[in-house]
């Protein structure tokens, strides 16, 4: 489904990203797993089209999608729950799913994915009146992925999904995404959490100062002395 192929990233005289390629499957969930500053963000960011790279080549579905805009890249289907949530804060729950469904294609299906979002995460329903601001941590994490499921996504690329959430609401939302990629969607999940990711994803790669230095099926990696030593502390 998506292909990166000797993907390379500078900013300024900075090389952030070095030769990279790796390919996910359509119906599939893959980790893109790494510590603080592996480059996930810049890959994530160059697959999206916020960066371009210098050289390297990105196919989505058979075509080439690195020279587009970004709003180019949505419209194929590529959408990206970004770190931190980034709601609007001031605008309710409701507001905030609506303005997922802003592109051409997702307005046309944008009763099914509300159905979908709020059988996904009934709290939505519940609380759509409610300010995104005014929501806990983890509701607000399920907000931003319904947000994403609203813009009507084929890969749904999700960022530090764990990040300053309590281990129990990481698990419903691990559980959440399981049943999003049942529904045919396509995942991408970028985390420096490597356990959790493993658990549920098909494949995974990880990086190590923007170079690819390890991937595989998840339930190979997992038994990997590599990564078991460098992130998973055993
Ligand atoms: P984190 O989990 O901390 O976000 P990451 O794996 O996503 O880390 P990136 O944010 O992609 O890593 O950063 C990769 C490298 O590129 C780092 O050395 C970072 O300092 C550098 N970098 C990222 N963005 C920029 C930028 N806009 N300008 C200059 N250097 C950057």
């Amino acid at each position: 489904m998506l292909r990166l192929e000797n993907i390379n990233l500078f900013y300024g005289e900075i090389q952030a990203l070095w030769d990279l390629s790796f390919t996910i499957e359509e119906g599939q969930i893959a980790a893109l797993l790494g510590a603080n500053a592996a480059g996930k963000s810049s890959t994530i960011n160059t697959i999206s089209g916020l960066e371009k790279p210098s050289s390297g080549r990105i196919t989505f579905l058979g075509k080439e999608i690195h020279k587009m805009d970004p709003h180019e890249i949505v419209e194929k289907g590529i959408i990206q729950v970004p770190e931190g949530r980034k709601l609007f804060n001031y605008m309710s729950i409701q507001e905030n799913l609506e303005l997922g469904a802003y592109s051409k294609r997702a307005k046309k299906h944008y009763k099914e994915n509300l159905k979908l979002v709020y059988d996904l995460f009934p709290i939505l329903q519940e609380r759509k009146k409610q300010l995104a601001g005014d929501m806990s941590g983890g509701q607000q994490q399920m907000c931003a992925i319904a947000r994403g499921l609203m813009s009507n996504p084929k890969l749904l690329i999700i960022d530090e999904l764990s990040l300053g959430l309590a281990p129990i609401l990481v698990k419903k939302l691990l559980k959440a995404l399981l049943d999003i990629k049942n529904t045919g969607i396509t995942i991408l999940l970028v985390e420096q959490n490597v356990q959790h990711s493993l658990q549920i994803s098909n494949k995974a790669f990880v990086l190590e100062n923007g170079r690819l230095a390890l991937s595989g099926p998840a339930s190979e990696l997992v038994n990997d002395p590599h990564l078991k030593k460098a992130y998973l502390g055993m």
